[in-house]
């Protein structure tokens, strides 16, 4: 880290994510990557070449994070997704995944779990990289490499191509024991911080949501990758899905849309946090569906998700905030937040789950907060988050690791 001047933040109001008011009159000091004094502006002993940065009619407030992100890929409704996986050389998805960080960072989301290349290898861990090195401008990664599905579960579809033709799949198949414990193993040493793994798929004879792995294969998965040291990430959409993930100890569920009260309750007895992605059914509806926001009633699987999100809401499970972008626009990530919102969490709730508890299910103790001695990840939007959610939209400043990224 080469040396800058200490920073001094003065906004207009402060929310710490440690708190539940909002401060007015306080000043934030940044030195180097971490936040070095928070507090009323009149205590702070600002050094004097520190450069003073006014931040008149801003909130401050930690980075925002998303848990479920997808840099490797790009709205549906412009290019389908087998189309992507099947025609989008590597090469191309990464310049592509370049600008989509860059967006996201400009966006405020200064952390996000990136959770599979989708048939991209693993081009997020040298993405992850250049951005580390300061090559490119985008988010704090933790990544999942390529991601782990059960044999002939995935996509594109064996179904939907001639039977000689085998697809490159957007994960790495495995079945059997044996052969997932091999492919954690290699994830890990080719630089997954997190494994992720599809407990379900729409492999039904007609396309249901059906389990792809057994529980015993779901075990040795989640115990191998905690052996190395990394938590595991399961997409699952049906009961039985997550159901097994839980028993077999993974540490979050995406999705979840399909949920029972058991298994939301397992959830929140084991500790198992969970990820909604209420926009990606959004987008789906927009795209696909004719769905427009009040005008149009929400498709089927809105209401899935919707009932998932409640369900989970009510037997206290951890929840964090991972969107599923990639589904929809790099950039609009806030669009999870204020689903959230519409549900029926507050403002300040939902402004917790995309920073300190997403912060605590990545097991990172200094980050997600605005207090002394934490990273100096901080974002300054125009209005009040913890009055209207829609605030988040107007990112005006943002600043990673203490280097700014974005000023008003
Ligand atoms: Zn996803």
């Amino acid at each position: 880290m080469p040396d800058t001047k200490p920073i001094l933040l003065l906004p207009e109001r402060v929310w710490t994510a440690s708190e539940d008011a909002l401060r007015t009159r306080w000043a934030v000091l940044v030195a180097g990557n971490r936040i070095t004094a928070a507090g009323p502006a009149d205590r702070i002993d600002a050094p004097p070449d520190a450069e003073r940065i006014e931040l008149p009619g801003r909130t401050l407030l930690p980075g925002l994070m998303d848990l479920h992100s997808h840099l490797f890929l790009h709205p549906y409704n412009r290019t389908s997704w087998d189309d992507q996986v099947l025609k989008e050389s590597e090469a191309y998805r990464t310049v592509r995944a370049v600008t989509h960080a860059r967006d996201t960072l400009q966006a405020g989301f200064t952390t996000l779990r990136d959770l599979g290349t989708e048939g991209a290898g693993y081009a997020d861990v040298a993405l992850k990289r250049a951005i580390d090195e300061g090559m490119i401008e985008g988010p704090r990664l933790f990544v999942a490499g390529r991601a782990i599905v059960a044999t002939g579960s995935y996509g594109p579809a064996a179904r939907n191509y001639r039977p000689d033709c085998c697809p490159p799949q957007g994960a790495e198949e495995a079945s059997g024991i044996e052969e997932i414990v091999r492919a954690v193993r290699h994830q890990a040493s080719h630089g997954a911080d997190w494994i992720k793994v599809y407990a379900d798929y729409r492999t039904g004879p007609n396309g249901e949501t059906r389990p792809t792995f057994s529980e015993d294969e779901l075990r040795a998965l989640v115990d191998t990758a905690h052996d190395t040291g990394r938590p595991v990430s399961a997409h699952a959409a049906s009961d039985e899905g997550m159901r097994r993930a839980v028993v077999a100890g993974v540490d979050t569920i995406e999705h979840g849309y399909g949920g029972s009260d058991a298994t939301f309750a397992l959830m929140a007895k084991n500790g198992v946090a969970f990820l909604p992605t209420l926009t990606a059914p959004e987008a789906i509806g927009e795209y696909f569906f004719g769905y427009v926001e009040g005008k149009t009633e929400p498709t089927a699987q809105m209401r899935l998700a919707e009932q998932g999100f409640c369900t989970a809401l009510k037997h206290g499970v951890t929840i964090g905030c991972g969107s599923d972008v990639g589904v929809f626009a790099h950039g609009t990530n806030q669009r999870e937040l204020a689903w959230m919102v519409r549900l029926g969490l507050t403002p300040a709730q939902v402004l917790l789950a995309a920073t300190s508890i997403n912060a605590k299910i990545l097991g990172k103790q200094d980050l997600g907060e605005i207090r002394e001695n934490f990273l100096a990840d901080v974002i300054a939007v125009t209005g009040d988050p913890v009055q209207d959610i829609a605030a988040v939209k107007n990112v005006t400043f943002v600043m990673k690791n203490g280097r700014i990224h974005r000023r008003p």
